[in-house]
């Protein structure tokens, strides 16, 4: 069954920065894992795509609006959302990290966290986990709209810490940041392309069938591997 697109062009929204998966190399272009899939996939079963850098809540917000066809940015399938969104098949599985600077010392568990202020960036898994627990442990909770200014907070001090995907914080650290992770994981559910619930079920459709040919082909792991190093 070939299936075909409805649209001549899919306005896809994605997040600001969320390296390796969507990021700003030195020449500003948007790059990273998310982009590059996207693009093959596109590319393999003949449909346009544009694509927009406007940060993960905003993603989320024109989605639901109609404004984008769809959204790639590292999004994990979750239960809630899957009242509001349908998904691809999975593409990627990430955990959430809570990160710390190298120098601190004074945190090993939830439960240090007493009386700090953890950052999260709005809209995200990480931060329903947060909020979740915020009483439980007893911190305060700072809301970022991008990683850039709650790495900043982070190294600044004026947050303790923050809780983002995994991959992006150990990225992050290959990178230089002087982060460190001494809390176990979260999991948060894996990666899926989403679009509004109900709409554009022909754009669902060809990114599972792109996302089967790459897998199946090589050029799935050629993307991850140029990103990462490694397909772990
Ligand atoms: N995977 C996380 C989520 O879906 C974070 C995504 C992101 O920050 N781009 O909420």
């Amino acid at each position: 069954t070939d299936i075909k697109p409805v649209k001549s062009d899919y306005r896809i929204a994605s997040d600001s920065l969320f390296a390796p998966f969507e990021f700003q190399n030195s020449s500003k272009k948007y790059v990273g894992i998310d982009v590059d899939l996207l693009q093959a996939i596109a590319k393999s079963q003949k449909f346009n795509i544009s694509m927009d850098f406007v940060g993960f809540q905003t993603a989320v917000d024109q989605t639901q609006a109609g404004h984008a066809d769809g959204m790639i940015a590292g999004m994990s399938i979750t239960d809630e959302r899957k009242n509001v969104f349908d998904f691809s098949d999975p593409y990627f599985t990430a955990n959430a990290t809570l990160a710390v600077k190298s120098t601190t010392t004074d945190i090993k568990s939830y439960k240090d966290l007493k009386g700090k202020t953890v950052g999260i960036k709005n809209g995200t898994a990480s931060q329903a986990f947060i909020d979740k627990n915020k009483d439980k442990y007893g911190y305060k909770v700072k809301v970022f709209d991008a990683a850039d200014t709650m790495y900043e907070s982070l190294n600044t001090g004026s947050i303790d810490a923050f809780m983002d995907d995994e991959p992006v914080v150990k990225y992050a650290i290959l990178q230089g940041k002087k982060f460190a992770t001494p809390i176990a994981p979260e999991k948060i559910g894996e990666y899926g392309f989403a679009v509004k619930k109900g709409t554009n079920p022909e754009l669902l459709a060809m990114f599972n069938a792109g996302l089967a040919k790459l897998k199946a082909n090589g050029d799935y792991d050629k993307i991850v591997e140029k990103y990462m190093g490694n397909t772990d």
